[in-house]
């Protein structure tokens, strides 16, 4: 089925490992060039360039800790620069987060909403421009299961990912008029390299493998028994960018192999 992104512009933050990558690539796959950012500009630079010359697309990586309203700026602005604008803005750096409401200080809550919420202001307000010039465009946010379901161990993420939704939803209504469409989906267990880095540290010196680990953590939680790809998240969003999603608009997409224990 042909998506119709071909030449399409898409800046995806967070693209050099994990979910953010795996959209990136699928993007490729259909011909969208793309603007990718995250922290360690090595990693970047190198995703940049494999997928270049993977898909024969122009991807070019911009360091950038998207928590910083200058290093925003600097993405917003290269952006215009290398490509004249954008079409596609995927909203997906972000992490976990581990503390009680009684011991975590005000500088990590500020640190939490500047990262999964304020970046997604400050870049929509950068990019909205572009997309009005050229008629439309697609924003796509990466918020959590944990923004309805939370964790108990991680209260600043399941906050901050619940205003990432109400701002999407907020996002939608405004931009609808200018033909942009705002969605935000929330993954449950995806299989990322640091879910692997954070069950071989944990099972280092126990009787357990981190593969058996992990499996416990899907078994015990999602109904479908097993942790996603990252590609099978990637698909979602490489379909609400498309032509095809025309009429999704202000949606929020639970991608949780039934992890979510109620209805919405
Ligand atoms: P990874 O840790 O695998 O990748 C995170 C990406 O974001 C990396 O490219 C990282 O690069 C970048 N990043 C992190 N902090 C910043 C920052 N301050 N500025 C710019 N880039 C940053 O994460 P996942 O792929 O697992 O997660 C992606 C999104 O999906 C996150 O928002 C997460 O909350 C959400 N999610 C993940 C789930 C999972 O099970 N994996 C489940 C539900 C939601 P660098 O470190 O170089 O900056």
């Amino acid at each position: 089925m042909d998506l119709g992104l071909k030449g399409k512009v898409a800046v995806v933050t967070g693209g050099s490992v994990g979910i953010g990558l795996a959209i990136a690539e699928g993007l490729a796959q259909e011909g969208v060039q793309l603007v990718l950012c995250a922290r360690n500009a090595e990693r970047l630079a190198e995703k940049a360039a494999g997928i270049s010359a993977t898909y024969g697309v122009k991807a070019i990586g911009v360091p950038t800790d998207v928590s910083k309203a200058d290093d925003i700026s600097h993405l917003v602005e290269t952006t215009r620069r290398e490509f004249g604008g954008v079409d596609i803005l995927i909203n997906n750096a972000g992490t976990g987060s581990e503390e009680t409401i009684m011991t975590a200080p005000d500088e990590r809550w500020q640190y939490y909403w500047d990262l999964h919420v304020m970046s997604a202001v400050r870049l929509t307000r950068g990019l909205v421009p572009f997309m009005r010039e050229r008629g439309g465009g697609v924003i796509l946010n990466n918020a959590s299961i944990c923004a309805a379901q939370p964790l108990w161990y991680e209260p600043i993420y399941n906050t901050t990912k619940a205003a990432l939704v109400m701002l999407s939803k907020t996002m939608s209504t405004e931009f609808i008029k200018d033909n942009i469409r705002v969605n935000v989906v929330n993954p449950g267990l995806v299989l990322t390299p640091d879910w692997m880095k954070t069950a071989t540290l944990l099972t280092a010196d126990k009787d357990i493998t981190p593969e058996q680990y992990l499996d416990n953590i899907a078994k015990e939680n999602a109904p479908i028994g097993r942790f996603a790809a990252p590609e099978e998240i990637a698909n979602l969003f490489v379909f609400l960018c498309s032509p095809r999603a025309s009429y999704i608009v202000g949606s929020t997409y639970y991608i949780d192999g039934g992890w979510l224990k109620v209805i919405t």
